[in-house]
């Protein structure tokens, strides 16, 4: 289902971006959302890139990249962490809908991975907590404010684990037909920024 329209990594974390400059300032032109866009996407979908963020309500993806329905396949769970549902949901739009892009993003304030630096667990928490501790282990050694550094540690760390994942996301990542960012939403002045500039 891969078409010429499919967005190369580069050119979708551009339009990403100035979605979300948009939205900062306040001046979000909330595309794509109306009725002739949805009898558009009827027949079918080709979303750009993939967001992988958090469950928390304060972090809307199609609000604050300022894009409209059909545009971003959103994938959320507590803590913006990986487990097989959500792999399994980045390789479907891959193979099958020919995304390009995948950002990870965490955000300020995260809830997830305060409850992972406190200790709180309980019920199936220790699902997400296990997945965030390695991050909260790396920001222990960093300068700074340890839950705001673990919540950057955790969005980095889950890019570089998805990166290696076999067998298709390594894959495709090695052959760089996808790439996968981590970023960081600040809920004080809704700006998203890129935690690995350097990232290739
Ligand atoms: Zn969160």
């Amino acid at each position: 289902m891969t078409s010429p329209e499919n967005l190369a990594p580069g050119e979708a974390l551009t339009r990403l971006m100035r979605g979300n400059a948009r939205f900062a300032a306040d001046r979000a032109s909330r595309p794509r959302a109306t009725g002739e866009r949805r009898a558009e996407l009827e027949a079918g979908q080709n979303p750009y890139a993939v967001i992988l963020t958090c469950g928390d309500s304060r972090v809307s993806p199609t609000l604050l990249f300022d894009q409209g329905l059909g545009d971003l396949f959103v994938l959320r769970v507590a803590g913006n962490v990986e487990g097989d549902s959500v792999i399994a949901s980045i390789e479907y739009a891959v193979v099958y809908l020919g995304v390009r892009l995948v950002m990870v993003l965490g955000h300020s304030g995260c809830g997830a991975v305060a409850a992972t630096v406190e200790g709180q667990s309980g019920g199936h928490i220790e699902a997400l907590a296990g997945r965030i501790r390695p991050a909260v282990e790396r920001a222990t050694h960093l300068a700074g404010p340890l839950i705001d550094n673990a919540i950057r540690e955790n969005a980095k760390g889950v890019a570089e684990r998805l990166r290696h994942d076999p067998p298709i996301l390594c894959e495709v990542c090695a052959s760089g037909q996808v790439e996968i960012v981590p970023a960081y939403y600040a809920l004080k002045n809704g700006a998203v920024t890129l935690l690995e500039e350097e990232s290739p």
